[in-house]
């Protein structure tokens, strides 16, 4: 899915993205010059595997996401919240996609392996 930059003024444009399960609501408004700012919702389920004993086990992902949308390069990297959308199009896809892949990136326990952590700490 995606929203054309220049499409969006000053007035809140809304959009609604469901994909794979996971669904991603939000608003754009311009912010500023060659400036766009994205806020919205994820939720969804996301399969993941456990960093402990490697068993894939449903997370329910339901996080707020709050960015800068630009369509130029941006020089100073201040704002880590910032994503470039050089070619005119705001591809919430891809933003969706790049939210599911940080969090697959995380090192994630399933629910057996958080019990044994809690079991752990009880004992000593
Ligand atoms: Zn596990």
């Amino acid at each position: 899915m995606k929203i054309l930059f220049d499409k969006v003024g000053h007035t809140i444009k809304p959009f609604h993205l469901k994909e794979d399960g996971m669904s991603f609501n939000g608003e754009l408004q311009k912010s500023g010059y060659h400036r766009l700012q994205l806020t919205g919702d994820i939720k969804g389920d996301v399969e993941l595997l456990c960093n402990r004993c490697g068993e894939a086990f449903t997370y329910t992902l339901e996080t707020p996401l709050k960015l800068t949308v630009s369509d130029q390069i941006v020089e100073d990297k201040v704002d880590l919240d910032i994503i470039e959308f050089l070619d005119g199009d705001v591809d919430i896809s891809f933003i969706l996609n790049s939210e599911i892949n940080t969090l697959k990136s995380e090192y994630r326990y399933c629910k057996n392996c958080d019990n044994i952590d809690e079991t752990f700490e009880m004992e000593f």
